[in-house]
């Protein structure tokens, strides 16, 4: 590529890396912040991402793994990356949800049980000894879920 056709210049790290975590995260910009805070929090150096609108609801969804578009992803990326953890996170007023909630109570209740949906995927379709974390994400933050 010649260097006049160069939008951005830039010195990229080619070198393999071993990712810390593969992050399934909604695309939801409000809660965009959020997501740097938490690597920042975490001390991850690499972060494999998946963002999709709904977080882990396609894992969720899924009966089965070749259903899930998320766990095609999150099965590549540990295969390529050997990320040791899992980490979800869904969010309050999810759009791909679509769903309206009496209290916010029963919404993180509702969120509770898909990650476990999720996680059941998970743990039954990839290595048991990765460590999954669920989190949830409201107006006030995240909490782990
Ligand atoms: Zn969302």
């Amino acid at each position: 590529m010649t260097n006049e056709n160069r939008l951005i210049k830039s010195e990229i790290d080619m070198a393999h890396y071993q990712a810390d975590a593969v992050i399934l995260w909604c695309v939801d910009d409000r809660f965009s912040s959020l997501l740097s805070d938490f690597i920042k929090l975490k001390q991850f150096k690499h972060v494999d991402l998946v963002k999709i609108a709904g977080g882990s609801k396609d894992l969720a969804d899924a009966i089965k793994p070749e259903n899930s578009f998320a766990f095609g992803q999150i099965k590549k990326l540990i295969e390529l990356h050997h990320a040791p953890n899992i980490i979800l996170v869904n969010h309050a007023n999810c759009g791909a949800y679509g769903k309206k909630f009496e209290t916010e109570n029963e919404e993180s209740v509702f969120h509770k049980t898909e990650f476990q949906k999720a996680r059941l995927l998970l743990k039954a379709n990839l290595d048991k000894n990765l460590n999954i974390e669920t989190y949830f994400a409201d107006r006030g933050g995240l909490v782990a879920s």
